[in-house]
């Protein structure tokens, strides 16, 4: 199974999906930035998101909150405490550090070396506001994006005019000094949440609980996640977070192991009532403070599930080739909405003036609608292999009978079928075929 991660993380370097951060000088700490096809994956991600929360879903506004906020806003979530930080242990020997969960035996797993006590270390990331980097101007990165929403509850409510039980959904960076950054873009330093706080009275908490479960996990299954590969964990007692009255995780069966890839809690009136205390203006709808349930997902944890779900191999190929091809064919079955890429446009030779001349037509018809990619380079079969790869949904090729009929072939990425249609109507034929 490690196999295929080291096969995902390959291929997401090899075609532009995810770049070690900092290469060229050595890499830089489990960090990592996503490449062209990579970055539209993820805007198509959040694009998806935002359409499930702003459009399909009633009564949720969005927000952009700002990542450096008033200090005090951290001391009052409670994050400066004990329950944002995680045990951290340090080898006497080599001096690495890890966080202590993670560990499989008390010895240190980099040399064998004897491992001190734990301590605690706190996740915020610190940093300086100003010119003087002195206490009073330190401040931090935000952990979470849901603060900035706490925090504006009362310009949100006055300014939408919202009544109970409404939502406001953000997505954007949140920061965690992670002792122990893993699995590749599943657990780092920096990363993307997509975060919708859902508030409601008290009464009806634990069956909005319920409901957003459920709208969230549709949500992965309807952009193709295999229902195998996903499954509900109620968290327990003893692991719920500082400020959660109930949390269960939807789960992803990652190469390395069932992880979270999104959190749906209860958080009660925990952050309206302590930010009331804490800055002094009462936070309250209507006399009392609304419970708030919120899905906490990853954009990147995400990503990641979606990517290994999407992979598939082919044994002995599946695009005819004059080459011969014997060995294993990959392709990324991603979802029309997710794929980088939805249309490449092929001139079947590109030594023939006239085929690039009419290709180039399509590709500048078809520009204005969709993400296109025109490629020339390479025989037509191996050409449908790398688009394949990267989960293009169709492959238009312009042959020598487009000059006559003013047609093209359009290959379907998931049944290989070839289907002759007008240039004319080419534009309305590939919208529907993205519809539906
Ligand atoms: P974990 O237990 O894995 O550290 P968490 O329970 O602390 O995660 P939450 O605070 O519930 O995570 O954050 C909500 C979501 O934000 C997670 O489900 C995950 O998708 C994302 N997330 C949190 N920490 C990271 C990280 N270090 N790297 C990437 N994504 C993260």
């Amino acid at each position: 199974m490690e196999d295929l991660m080291q096969k995902i993380v390959s291929l997401a370097k090899r075609r532009g999906f995810i770049f070690p951060n900092s290469e060229i000088y050595g890499g830089f700490g489990s960090s990592y930035d996503f490449g062209p096809l990579g970055a539209e994956m993820k805007n198509n991600i959040k694009n998806a998101w935002r359409r499930e929360m702003l459009q399909s879903q009633d009564n949720i506004v969005g927000l952009d909150s700002a990542i450096i906020m008033n200090p005090k806003i951290w001391q009052a979530s409670g994050h400066l405490s004990a329950g944002f930080s995680d045990e951290l242990v340090e080898c006497k020997k080599c001096h690495h550090r890890f966080r202590k969960d993670f560990l499989e035996r008390d010895k240190c797993p980099e040399c064998g070396g004897e491992l001190t006590d734990s301590k605690k270390f706190n996740l915020m990331m610190k940093t300086f506001v100003g010119s003087l980097e002195d206490e009073a101007a330190m401040t931090f990165l935000r952990a979470e994006t849901c603060q900035g929403i706490y925090v504006n509850f009362d310009n949100i409510v006055n300014s939408m005019r919202l009544k109970l039980p409404f939502g406001v959904a953000q997505i954007g960076k949140s920061f965690r000094n992670e002792i122990t950054p893993k699995d590749f873009i599943y657990r780092t330093r920096e990363f993307e949440q997509m975060e919708m706080q859902w508030f409601c009275e008290p009464k009806s908490a634990d069956e909005y609980f319920e409901y957003w479960k459920e709208q969230r996990m549709k949500w992965y299954l309807n952009l193709g996640v295999k229902k195998d590969n996903l499954r509900f964990r109620e968290v327990a007692k003893e692991e719920l977070a500082h400020y959660a009255k109930r949390a269960a995780d939807i789960e992803y069966k990652f190469p390395f192991g069932w992880k979270e890839i999104e959190g749906i809690h209860n958080r009660g009136d925990w952050d309206l009532s302590n930010h009331s205390k804490c800055s002094g203006k009462e936070l309250k709808y209507e006399g009392y403070y609304p419970y708030i349930i919120e899905t906490s997902g990853g954009a990147d944890r995400g990503f990641l599930a979606f990517l290994i779900d999407a992979y598939e191999e082919v044994k002995g190929g599946r695009t005819e080739t004059t080459e011969a091809v014997k060995e294993v064919e990959v392709m990324l079955k991603l979802h029309r909405s997710l794929a980088p890429v939805k249309v490449a446009i092929l001139p079947l030779l590109k030594n023939k003036p006239e085929l690039v001349k009419k290709a180039k037509e399509v590709y500048e018809l078809l520009k204005p609608h969709f993400i296109c990619q025109y490629d020339e380079a390479g025989s037509i079969g191996r050409r449908y292999r790398r688009q394949d790869e990267t989960g293009t949904l169709f492959c238009l090729t312009v042959d020598f009978d487009s000059l006559e009929n003013n047609d093209l072939t359009i290959r379907d990425r998931d049944s290989m079928k070839q289907e002759r249609v007008k240039i004319e109507n080419l534009v309305d034929i590939l919208k529907e075929k993205l519809e539906n």
